[in-house]
């Protein structure tokens, strides 16, 4: 409040004085006729370098900040000169009163009265300025004018106190106004301080991890950011991530609080492994980052992802009173690769990360040159399969799958080849990879299925056709009605001998929608074939909720057929298991004859690999289905040996 009325008063200083100086030089001329020059000349030169004094004292004190401090001794100041002034003033009208006639008399009290009123309407924001200004007027025009025997200065004495006490209240209205500003301000001050703290601690809140309390993904991410543009592209830093082995298990078996005392502990290693050399941070479950700046060598980032490693695998105490124990697979990018984008330091250590999850738990992989040429490579095929005109690139080979007891081709199953004018053949374990990896499978799907119905419509109605389907084709709600609307425009007789070929993998993010999406395809006639059973999880739920009406045992199972006992054991089990279920049963990889020979013994008759035929082109296709050609049909003998009978 004291600011304020400082502050406001300030404001109108210039005009207060420019104000007075000129009333007090026309006073004078008024005068000068009739009074000595002391009372004419000297009091209002005086006057006018008193007010140009004070005025520079107003414009230095203007510059100054004025707080609560400052402000009460000013204001006390300006009291203290108001009153003088009036004082002064007021002594100055008195000694003049001898020299004037009635009409200047009256000018007196004209000067006194209106020269005291507009002093106050500059201090009005201060009642106390106002009050002791209006007083010492009123008092000086009582003692000057009231005695003078004229009723009319005693009219005017009256008329005075009512508009001064007028003045008065207008003041301390004004100064109520000031101090309601004053409080609102104030208010809408505290406001916006707390705000911005909320802010802040929201900030820091959104940027670190509430369990480790490190930085979260997202601060990691700015993080790179910032530290890639500091560098200006000359001494890279280097990106760290760190993977847990053996969490999962940890918290299976001891509980969450057990993992929480892990991810906390981990947390603490690697702040302390790190120290001055970079920031640690959780990106979410059991993967940590760390960024190292631009001062350490590949060298040191070596010995330091070691050390990390060390710290991680030492022992750590659990809720329980256990041990527990994880180890850590280490991937960091390298500066010795140009990148164009802060992400391409994570594409990095994310691609060493992979390789080392490859190899043994507890590797640290540093991004190198062998690494370099993939990526390269994959950004290539990734670049031209996505310029490519895939309807006329893509053509499709057709593998079949035979019942080995009769030789006849129970379906083939379409794969995609890539001629690609740039790169050559590309292979599809390449191409479909790359395709997943940029969200472009659902292209590659829809061009497969419409050559599929295209190829279905040309060969007899008993040939059925099987489609390798990518996980994002039927994750996606949107993906999967395109692929409907696709084959709402084939003939139903096309329909039914279309079999789609999903992976477990297929149903890890999100198994209703993939489940709502696979009834859709069902609806419509097609049957759906779970491929590379045993490589994911062998769900049996999958195999019960899903309704799958062929399973497909991936081809890994089929080298160790002949030579593992237990290998043996498991595929004669899923085997029983289909037929248990009413599930069509292929197994897929068959080589030899030695192999195809133990895959009877374990009960499998449909059968799919090269022992039969490789993939095959589409007119070569034909002559199996034209029945030009024919595979043998085998019987089994006895439970060793397999006789071709055809
Ligand atoms: P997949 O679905 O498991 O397909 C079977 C793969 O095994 C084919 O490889 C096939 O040529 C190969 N194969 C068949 N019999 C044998 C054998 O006796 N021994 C060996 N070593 N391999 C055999 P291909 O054509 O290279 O395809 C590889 C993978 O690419 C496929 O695996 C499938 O996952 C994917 N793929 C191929 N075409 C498409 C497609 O049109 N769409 C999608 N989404 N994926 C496709
Ligand atoms: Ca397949
Ligand atoms: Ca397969």
């Amino acid at each position: 409040m004291l600011v304020e009325q400082t502050r406001s008063i300030l404001q109108a200083i210039p005009s207060l004085y420019a104000l007075l100086t000129v009333a007090c030089l026309l006073l004078g001329i008024t005068f000068a006729d009739t009074a000595p020059k002391l009372l004419t000349v000297a009091v209002p030169s005086a006057a006018v370098l008193f007010c140009a004094w004070r005025y520079s004292i107003w414009r230095r004190a203007s510059k100054f900040e004025i707080n609560a401090e400052t402000a009460r001794p000013m204001l006390l100041r300006m009291e203290f000169v108001t009153v003088m002034l009036c004082l002064v003033l007021g002594a100055w009208l008195w000694s003049l009163v001898p020299y004037a006639n009635p009409t200047q008399k009256m000018y007196l009290a004209f000067f006194m009265g209106l020269t005291g009123a507009s002093v106050t309407i500059y201090a009005m924001p201060r009642p106390r300025i106002v009050a002791m200004t209006l007083c010492t007027t009123f008092v000086g025009y009582i003692a000057i004018f009231w005695f003078d025997g004229s009723p009319l200065y005693q009219l005017i004495g009256c008329e005075l106190l009512v508009v001064f006490i007028t003045f008065y209240n207008v003041s301390r209205g004004v100064a109520r106004r000031v101090e309601q500003g004053v409080l609102l301000q104030t208010q809408l001050l505290a406001g916006h301080r707390h705000a911005t703290a909320l802010a802040t601690e929201n900030r820091a809140l959104a940027l670190s991890d509430t369990l480790t309390g490190l930085p979260n993904r997202r601060c990691f991410f700015e993080d790179i950011e910032n530290q890639f543009a500091d560098s200006h592209g000359r001494t890279l830093p280097i990106v760290g991530l760190v993977d847990l082995d053996g969490f999962k298990h940890i918290n299976d078996v001891f509980g969450h609080a057990a993992g929480d005392a892990v991810l906390i502990a981990v947390a603490e290693r690697l702040q302390n492994v790190l120290g001055t050399h970079g920031i640690p941070s959780r990106l979410g479950g059991d993967e940590f980052a760390f960024i190292l700046s631009d001062k350490n060598s590949i060298r040191e980032a070596r010995c330091i992802a070691n050390d990390i490693l060390d710290a991680v695998s030492a022992p750590i105490d659990l809720p329980s009173g256990d041990k527990g124990r994880v180890s850590a697979s280490i991937g960091f990018s390298s500066p010795d690769f140009p990148v164009n984008v802060a992400t391409d330091l994570l594409e990095q250590a994310d691609f060493a990360l992979y390789r080392a999850k490859e190899m043994n738990s507890g590797t640290v992989v540093e991004f190198s040159g062998a690494h370099a040429d993939i990526l390269r490579r994959e950004h290539n095929v990734q670049f031209c399969f996505k310029n490519a005109d895939l309807a006329e690139e893509l053509r499709l080979v057709f593998q079949p799958v035979v019942d080995s007891t009769s030789g006849r081709i129970v379906r083939f199953e379409a794969l995609a080849r890539w001629e690609s004018p740039e790169l050559g053949s590309v292979s599809p374990v390449e191409f479909v990879a790359v395709a997943e990896k940029s969200g472009m499978t659902s292209r590659l799907t829809s061009i497969v299925l419409r050559k599929t119905i295209d190829q279905l419509l040309v060969w007899t109605e008993g040939t059925k056709i099987s489609v390798n389907l990518s996980a994002q084709d039927i994750i996606s709600e949107d993906t999967t009605d395109g692929l409907i609307e696709l084959l709402e425009t084939a003939p139903e007789h096309v329909r039914r001998r279309i079999t789609l070929e999903v992976t477990e993998t297929s149903f890890l993010s999100d198994f209703s929608e993939a489940r709502r999406n696979l009834l859709k395809f069902r609806a419509l006639g097609l049957t759906i074939a779970l491929d590379d059973f045993g490589t994911g999880y062998s769900s049996l739920r999958y195999l019960q909720e899903l309704e799958f009406d062929i399973v497909k045992i991936d081809r890994s199972f089929v080298n160790a057929l002949c030579t593992h006992e237990k290998s043996f054991g498991l595929v004669s089990t899923i085997q029983q298991l289909c037929r248990n279920m009413a599930i069509e049963c292929v197994i897929e990889g068959v080589e030899t004859q030695e192999q195809l020979t133990m895959a009877r013994r374990a009960g499998c008759r449909l059968v799919q690999g090269y022992v039969y035929a490789k993939p095959l082109e589409s007119p070569d296709a034909s002559r199996y289905i034209n029945g030009e050609l024919q595979f043998p049909a085998i019987r089994v003998t006895n439970v060793d040996s397999l006789v071709s009978v055809a």
